[in-house]
C-alpha cells in the first residue's frame, strides 16, 4: 500500500606538557585591526590583553569591540592614569577610540604610569572605523571560502545516472487517507461472499496500525496479507478477493499518477538517467504496476522496487541500496526523490545519493521524525527536477 495516509509509506604526535601560551614577546605599539583580532581570536592571548576604550559613552553605545572596558579621554586627561580601570591590572593595555586619534594621546598619557607597573601600551590603527571594516572584509572573506569549499564539493560529485522515485505524495499527489474508510470498503465486500463479520473492519484497522507503527519504529517491511492474516482473514478465498475489489475501489481516486510525471520521466531518460520507484508499501508489485500501466507511465520504468518485498523500510539504508543495486547504479550516482523528509531526504544520503525533497504534503505530526539533514535540491514542481539533475551534471 502506498503511503498517503499514515501508510501512504507506503541513517600527531603525543603532544605532552602543552608550553604555557605566550604573547608576542613584544607587540607592536600600534596594532592593525588583524593584529589585534589574531590576539582576541586566540584563547591562550585574550585574557591577556585589556581593551580600553576612550571615545565618549554615545559613541560606545553605536558600536564597540568586545571584550574592552571604557574610559573616555576626557577623564584619562583630567584625572590621570591612576583611573585606568582594575581590569587592565597585571594585562598590555590597549587603547582605541573612533579613528586612532584620541588613542594616541591616551597611550602618551598614560604611557609612564603603566610602564613603571609593567605594562605593555598600545592602540589599535584606526580605531573602531577600521575594525569594523577588517570585519566586513573578514566575513566576506569567509563567505568566498565557503563557496569556494561548496562548489568543490559539488565538481567532485560524479553526475546522476539514474533517478529513484517515493510513491504516495510524491509521483502520486498526496492524499489524507479515510482509515477506517478503506477498511470498512474491504469488509463491505467480504461480506458480500462471507456474511458480516462483527469487529472486523477494527480489527483490520489495529492491525494495520500495528505494521505501520512497526515500519516506523524498526524500518522494517510488511505486506497486506500479513494485515490480513493478523485480523485471521484468510489471504486466499473468495471472499478476500471480492474485499480487496471493494478496498481497490475505495483507494482508486487516490492513485492517480501526477500530469507531469510522464514528461519529467522522458526528460530524464532522454537524457541518459535511467528511472526507478522506490515505495514503502504493503501492496503488490502487481497492484503498483497496475497503477502505473492505467495511468501510462509504466513503460517508463526501468526499475521498481517495493518495500513489501524486501526486508526493510525507508528510511534504513538498505532500502536504498536495494533500489541502487536493482538499477543497477552505484549509490552515490543516484539521486532519490520523495516527499518525506525523513525517510526520503535523511534516508537516501546515509548511503551517498542526492536527496530532492517535494515539500508538497500535509505529513501528519505523529509521523514527523527530526533530523539534521538538507535536502541536495528542493523541486516546487515535479518537472523542476529535470533542470536540478542536468545542473548537477553539466558540474560534474
Ligand atoms: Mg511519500
Amino acid at each position: 500500500m502506498p503511503e498517503s495516509r499514515d501508510p501512504q509509506q507506503p541513517g600527531g604526535e603525543p603532544s605532552g606538557q602543552p608550553a604555557a601560551p605566550e604573547l608576542p614577546p613584544v607587540l607592536p605599539l600600534e596594532l592593525s585591526p588583524a593584529e589585534l583580532a589574531a590576539v582576541l581570536d586566540d584563547p591562550a592571548t585574550r585574557d591577556r590583553v585589556c581593551l580600553v576604550d576612550v571615545r565618549e559613552s554615545w559613541e560606545r553605545d553605536q558600536a564597540l569591540i568586545e571584550p574592552s572596558v571604557h574610559l573616555p579621554l576626557g577623564t584619562l586627561h583630567a584625572l590621570g592614569p591612576s583611573v585606568l580601570p582594575p581590569e587592565t591590572a597585571g594585562r598590555e593595555v590597549v587603547f582605541y577610540c573612533a579613528h586612532g586619534v584620541r588613542s594616541v594621546s591616551a597611550m602618551s598619557i598614560a604611557h609612564r604610569f603603566l610602564a613603571e607597573r609593567g605594562h605593555g601600551v598600545h592602540h589599535l590603527r584606526g580605531g573602531q572605523a577600521a575594525w569594523e571594516a577588517w570585519q566586513l572584509e573578514r566575513e566576506a572573506r569567509a563567505l568566498d571560502q565557503l563557496e569556494q569549499l561548496d562548489q568543490l564539493e559539488r565538481d567532485e560529485r560524479p553526475p546522476v545516472r539514474a533517478v529513484l522515485f517515493d510513491w504516495g505524495g510524491t509521483i502520486t499527489p498526496w492524499h489524507t487517507i479515510d482509515h477506517r474508510g478503506q477498511w470498512t470498503a474491504f469488509a463491505e465486500g467480504h461480506a458480500s461472499v462471507a456474511g458480516p463479520r462483527d469487529g472486523l473492519v477494527d480489527e483490520l484497522m489495529r492491525a494495520e496500525e500495528l505494521v505501520w507503527k512497526r515500519s516506523r519504529a524498526e524500518h522494517t517491511s510488511s505486506r497486506f496479507d500479513e494485515v490480513l492474516a493478523a485480523a485471521d482473514v484468510e489471504p486466499d478465498s473468495e471472499a478476500t478477493r471480492a474485499g480487496v475489489a471493494h478496498y481497490q475501489k475505495h483507494w482508486e481516486p487516490h492513485t492517480f499518477t501526477h500530469p507531469q510525471v510522464r514528461e519529467l520521466w522522458t526528460a530524464l531518460r532522454d537524457n541518459g538517467i535511467r528511472v526507478g520507484v522506490l515505495s514503502n508499501t504493503l501492496w503488490t508489485r502487481d497492484y503498483h504496476r497496475a497503477i502505473f500501466a492505467r495511468d501510462g507511465v509504466l513503460d517508463l520504468i526501468d526499475c521498481d522496487v517495493y518495500s513489501s518485498e524486501i526486508a526493510w523500510t525507508k528510511p534504513h539504508p538498505e532500502a536504498f541500496r536495494a533500489a541502487a543495486d536493482a538499477i543497477g547504479v552505484p549509490a552515490h550516482e543516484c539521486a532519490y526523490v520523495g516527499d518525506r523528509s525523513f525517510e526520503d531526504v535523511y534516508g537516501p544520503q546515509q548511503v551517498g545519493m542526492r536527496a530532492i525533497w517535494v515539500p508538497h504534503s500535509q505529513i501528519p505530526a505523529a509521523q514527523q521524525v527530526s533530523h539534521d539533514a538538507t535536502p541536495d535540491a528542493v523541486a516546487d514542481e515535479l518537472t523542476d527536477i529535470i533542470a536540478i539533475v542536468q545542473r548537477w551534471n553539466a558540474r560534474g
